[in-house]
This record gives structure tokens, sequence and C-alpha cells, in this order.
């Protein structure tokens, strides 16, 4: 068996963001040589998410809109956990709903998607530095 593992880092530029990161996985999996396999992803920050859904800007606003009904950002004061001096309450229960991980299978060296499945990093308190997770194990 083969094993192969890659950090993808990101840099968003404003507090929330989506960003299709289905490429770099699909190039993770060429460098691995991996053909026949499991790919995990996963966001290495309790503050974003890795999920799988449809590349769509509306879906996408649709997100952050619900995600901020059920978790607003502002007032910062309504989260306990803000208490500790941080302002990112709400991004830590945006990133639960959104899940941390995904596992996508790897078939005749390719991702084996349904028709419209992509891989998104779900960014809820960005403007800094953070980590994605790729292992891949297979043959
Ligand atoms: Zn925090």
């Amino acid at each position: 068996m083969k094993s192969y593992r890659k950090e993808l880092w990101f840099n968003i530029p404003t507090r929330r963001g989506f960003v299709n990161i289905t490429p770099e996985v699909e190039r993770c999996l060429r460098e691995s040589g991996i053909s026949e396999g499991l790919i995990l992803v996963n966001a290495m920050h309790i503050t974003a998410s890795v999920f799988i859904n449809d590349d769509e800007s509306g879906l996408h606003q649709d997100y952050d809109d619900w995600l901020e009904q059920l978790a607003p950002h502002e007032p910062v004061s309504r989260y306990r956990h803000n208490r500790t001096g941080e302002d990112n309450g709400d991004a830590h229960l945006k990133r639960q709903i959104m899940g941390r991980e995904v596992v996508v299978a790897a078939t005749n060296g390719k991702l084996d998607f349904g028709p419209w499945e992509r891989i998104f990093y779900g960014e809820f308190d960005g403007r800094r530095k953070k980590r994605v997770l790729v292992k891949i194990i297979g043959e």
C-alpha cells in the first residue's frame, strides 16, 4: 500500500470565503501515483471547513446567508467563547455545521465523484494563513 501526505495553504483575504480546491486535490492524486484508494481532505483549523457540494456562486451566497442567520458574526459579545478576547465564536459554530473533512474514493486514478460534486475549502475566520491536509492511501 502506498501513502501520500500534503498540506495545502490558504490565506483568504476576507473573514469568510469558499474556494474550490478540487484541482489541488486532483494534483495531489496525480503526484501520489495512487490509482485505487481513499483520499481524506480535512481542515487543520477549528474555524474552517472542507465540504463537498456544487460549484455555484448562488449556492455559496446562500450558505453564507444561512450561516450568518444561524451564527451571526455580530454582535461578538453574544458568544461566551469571545470572553477570552477572541472575536471568532461564530466561526467555530459555522465550521461545526459545514464539517471538518471529506473522504473521496480514487478509482482508476481519478476522483470518483457524482455528477456535480466538487471539494471546497470554507473559511470562517480568514485573513491569516491556514492549512488543509490531504492524505491518500491505496495502490
Ligand atoms: Zn476561537
